[in-house]
């Protein structure tokens, strides 16, 4: 069959109607962020801090943080980057801050639990973070990953405001989070959806599990349904929402995300010339009745080919 060809995505994420939807990239370090730069990404929507302290018997120093996080900020320079604090435990375990005995990782004491745990940890990674920000004027945004309750994003939106962060985010990673929506926006100033986490934890399925991968579909309607009232907290409250787990990269997917209430979204590089080549065939109106479409089906089956219907 032939391949199909798509244009380039030319660094500006449209709808057909001229609706403006921010296509950013997905980076894990220096050479991701040059080949996000390459691929014309509007931001980084989700750079993962990880990178700096895996395989480390002890934590990087701050100076240290500082390097490696320029070298990710610089190909972005003046525009904008959202930096994930560190989102260790589960699959990620670092010597110097997570426990290697627990049940259950994944429920574990992970991602901004770490920080929790390691107030320290945290001062030191958002003093490097706004550091590298300011050396490369980037337009800086910091979010956290894993956060359950508003106390989580409240003490974390104060650690770094302390650290002169101006705009501060959430990821919704869990049920919780996503139900919680509007107390959060109240607490910070955009949030991210990680739809990875937050379709592992809504369907109850390990998102690594190869016999799982059907129950592990953002286009399950109980996720779906999660994304649409985080949508409509965003809305209510006049503040960005964003898609960075993989969904964001899916072209089908992604009007029916806009539709839901989606301003932006991040995927890895590679996607974005087919998910913006999608988003210019269809207006904020056929998002709507997209989403519409997919809120009122009874499977991620019956999702798809209810979207297919109203989209073509
Ligand atoms: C996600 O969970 O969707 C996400 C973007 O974070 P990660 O894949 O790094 O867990
Ligand atoms: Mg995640």
């Amino acid at each position: 069959a032939a391949v199909e060809q798509v244009a380039a995505f030319d660094g500006t994420g449209l709808l057909a109607d001229g609706t403006a939807i921010p296509l950013l990239a997905n980076v894990g370090g220096a050479a991701d962020a040059v080949a996000a730069a390459e691929a014309r990404a509007q931001g980084i929507g989700l750079f993962r801090t990880e990178f700096c302290f895996l395989d480390r018997a002890e934590e990087p120093t701050v100076a240290e943080q500082v390097a490696a996080y320029r070298g990710v900020l610089a190909p972005f320079a003046g525009r904008k980057v959202v930096v994930r604090t560190l989102d260790a435990g589960s699959d990620k375990p670092l010597p110097f801050a997570t426990a290697a005995d627990e049940e259950n990782p994944a429920l574990g004491v992970r991602g901004l639990r770490v920080s929790v745990a390691h107030p320290a940890l945290l001062a030191h990674q958002l003093a490097a973070i706004a550091a590298a920000g300011a050396a490369e004027s980037a337009q800086l945004e910091v979010m956290a990953p894993m956060v359950a309750t508003v106390e989580e994003a409240r003490d974390f939106a104060a650690a770094c405001r302390e650290a002169g962060i101006a705009r501060t985010g959430i990821m919704i990673e869990t049920p919780a989070a996503a139900l919680m929506a509007a107390e959060l926006f109240a607490v910070v100033d955009f949030v991210s959806l990680g739809t990875n986490d937050l379709t592992q934890y809504t369907m109850a399925a390990d998102r690594l599990s190869a016999p799982l991968g059907a129950l592990n579909d953002p286009w399950q309607p109980a996720v779906l349904r999660l994304i649409a009232a985080v949508g409509e907290a965003g809305r209510a409250a006049g503040k960005p929402v964003g898609v960075c787990g993989e969904a964001g990269g899916d072209p089908a997917l992604a009007p029916v995300l806009v539709g839901l209430g989606v301003t932006s979204l991040s995927m890895t590089a590679r996607s974005l010339d087919r998910v913006s080549a999608r988003l210019r065939t269809v207006t904020a109106e056929d998002c709507r009745r997209a989403a519409a479409a997919a809120l009122g089906a009874a499977t991620a089956a019956e999702a798809r080919s209810a979207v297919a219907a109203v989209l073509g």
